[in-house]
């Protein structure tokens, strides 16, 4: 079985999505983690991020593995070496949507998502064109979305709690240029599966969207 989750930055989709696999003893793939280590290994080599040409052809040339942890999160190695922490840094945030706009460097890694999902059986896979690009046929699409003030908020906390020092009001431009650059890019922008469940997390804990969406698993399934 393939669960598709989208939605924009920090409407609760990863740790949604990585305890409904955990739940149900699926695989958990983020997606953007993927676009986040290629921007980590441009940052890096210093790549031109206006030059799509340069940005396809260090995707082709990195060795990206996703590996499952322990609490069944993901493992991001590049070349080898472990980045799982790195692709968090906010410069990551600042490029990563410019890098995912480029169709060679999508293309690149959405093979890699088809690849996995074959390759790992039940699979919940978390992104921004999961239901409606890369796995069309999920039988369960999941669409969250949340108001922008609340998703800054979540990730403000978070980040607070991590120790790390952030203006509200940066975290809120931030997302907000993210979620334009991801809605209007022309490859596979983000949008609503017309078969997807839209759950608006604005009023609800994690736990209680993680209860909503295997409800409505276990009600069509059984
Ligand atoms: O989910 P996360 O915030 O880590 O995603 C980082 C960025 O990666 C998104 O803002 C988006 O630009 C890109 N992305 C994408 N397609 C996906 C997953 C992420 O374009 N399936």
């Amino acid at each position: 079985m393939k669960i598709a989750i989208d939605g924009p930055a920090g409407a609760g989709k990863s740790s949604a999505a990585r305890e409904v696999a955990r739940r149900l003893g699926f695989r958990y793939l983020d997606t953007g983690a993927m676009y986040r280590a290629i921007t980590v290994q441009a940052l890096e080599k210093n790549v031109d991020m206006q030059d799509e040409d340069a940005l396809v052809d260090l995707t082709r040339r990195s060795e990206l593995e996703v590996k499952s942890d322990d609490q069944n999160g993901n493992l991001i190695l590049l070349n080898g070496r472990d980045i799982t922490r790195a692709i968090r840094q906010p410069i990551v945030n600042k490029y990563v949507s410019i890098v995912a706009a480029v169709p060679g460097v999508r293309k690149e890694l959405v093979n890699l998502q088809r690849k996995t999902s074959l390759n790992s059986g039940n699979i919940v896979m978390e992104g921004r064109d999961i239901g409606t690009n890369v796995l069309v046929d999920a039988e369960f699409k999941f669409y969250l979305s949340a108001t922008v003030e609340a998703r800054a908020k979540r990730r403000w906390l978070e980040m607070t709690e991590q120790g790390m020092n952030v203006p509200f009001d940066e975290l809120l431009d931030e997302i907000s240029m993210r979620d334009q650059l991801d809605q209007k890019r022309e490859d596979s922008p983000l949008c609503i599966a017309p078969d997807a469940y839209v759950i608006d997390t604005t009023p609800y804990s994690l736990a209680e969207v993680v209860t909503k969406i295997l409800s409505i698993v276990s009600h069509t399934t059984h």
